[in-house]
């Protein structure tokens, strides 16, 4: 959308669907709760004929979001993973796929759950190493598909080197940009060619839609995207459009909240006694610093930490009052998560040793309440769990 790209992201945020509505000029666009569609005449549409292929109140979204990722053409759909099948439904039997290795647990289950009852395979990697991406590679290989920062444990790929590489070798490179968002990071403009969303999280921002995204780059696979998005059927209702919408516009300003608010309780938890290791790509010591800084303009407010004892893990999750202890990320409110228990109990338990993923390992997705109270409430929970842990025994 041409007529907005003179304007920086903050303002296009803002101003989602405020200046498309011709009719009554409605600065909010209004929710179309309709399916079909009158048509003028034989042979004419006004552009709309059934809802499952277009939406008013969806197209807006849906340019809104193409636009914001530098793409040509955007795709709403009924969740993260409904957008994630779309994307992997290009692919076929006999195909296979490079994934990143520390994967979102529910792509890694549709992966091997379901695509490959198709006849779909993947190899897992470390994507940030271009000899592995390279032995991996096979006559049938087609697509690249990378996380970055991936979740949890916030491993950085180099997005424009991973997709100098696939170009050469004519496989497409796709990113699921859930945690950084166009806000921070645009995969299309260092060469991937798709950009999956969970908009769930930080696009919609309240833990209150469920919704995914696809913007994809080039006509031919836009085409491809329309088609299997109407095919197959899941796409984002109305309201949950307008939802989503009203969520963005405010996404600059929160951004930059999670991030501030993230880093310095990632340096606080630097400095705690009970603390062992904290992922989190803003502190310079992290292996992917100089990568995301490159390629990025900002940092997600999720990262992770480690406690020197798993026996810690459980009262410290009793103990922490504001914030909760629920597997969701990028919403305001803050949460805190055991990835080896919740999101990432379906991944098999020698992988996730191998990444890292062990029972001393909470995830942490800081929301934008005051900084000051986020730490006093996670200080607090950790000196409790302590002095349980380790109090009887000083007393012996
Ligand atoms: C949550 C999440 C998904 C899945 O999205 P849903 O909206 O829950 O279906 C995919 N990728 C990442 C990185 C996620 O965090």
């Amino acid at each position: 959308m041409d007529k907005n790209t003179r304007f920086k992201i903050e303002s296009r945020l803002a101003q989602i669907g405020s200046i498309e509505e011709p009719v009554t000029g409605a600065i909010n666009f209004p929710i179309y709760q309709a399916t079909a569609f009158r048509h003028p005449q034989l042979g004419k549409s006004t552009g709309f004929d059934y809802a499952r292929t277009q939406n008013p109140t969806r197209k807006v979204l849906e340019e809104a979001a193409a636009e914001l990722e530098s793409g040509d053409a955007g795709f709403a759909c009924s969740s993260g993973m409904a957008a994630l099948q779309i994307v992997f439904t290009l692919f076929g039997q006999g195909d296979h796929l490079i994934v990143s290795l520390d994967l979102y647990g529910g792509t890694y289950r549709l992966l091997e759950r379901i695509l490959s009852k198709f006849g779909v395979s993947a190899t897992y990697v470390d994507t940030n190493n271009l000899d592995e991406l390279e032995q991996s590679r096979r006559p049938n290989t087609k697509a690249v598909f990378i996380e970055t920062p991936t979740n949890p444990l916030m491993m950085i790929t180099d997005i424009e080197a991973v997709s100098n590489w696939a170009q050469r070798h004519n496989l497409l490179t796709i990113v699921d940009n859930t945690l950084l968002t166009p806000f921070f990071q645009r995969p299309l403009e260092l060469g991937a060619d798709i950009v999956v969303h969970s908009a769930t999280k930080y696009l919609g921002g309240h833990n209150d839609v469920l919704a995914g995204l696809i913007v994809t780059k080039g006509t031919e696979l836009s085409a491809e995207i329309a088609f299997l998005h109407n095919s197959i059927g899941a796409v984002l209702g109305p309201t949950d459009s307008y939802q989503l919408m009203r969520g963005m516009k405010t996404l600059a300003l929160r951004m930059e909240r999670h991030e501030s608010n993230a880093t310095a309780i990632a340096k606080f938890l630097l400095t705690h006694s009970a603390v062992a290791e904290v992922f989190y790509p803003a502190l310079p010591d992290h292996p992917g610093y100089e990568i995301q800084n490159k390629q990025s303009s900002g940092n997600t407010g999720i990262f992770s930490f480690k406690v020197k004892d798993a026996r810690y893990v459980e009262p410290l999750l009793r103990h922490i009052r504001l914030i909760a202890f629920a597997e969701s990320l990028g919403g305001v409110e803050s949460l805190m998560t055991y990835p080896a228990v919740q999101t990432h109990a379906d991944i098999p338990e020698e992988i996730r040793q191998a990444v890292g993923v062990d029972d001393r390992l909470l995830r942490f997705s800081v929301g934008i309440e005051h900084v000051d109270d986020l730490i006093a409430d996670l200080g607090g929970a950790l000196d409790a769990a302590v002095e349980e842990i380790e109090g009887g025994a000083k007393h012996e």
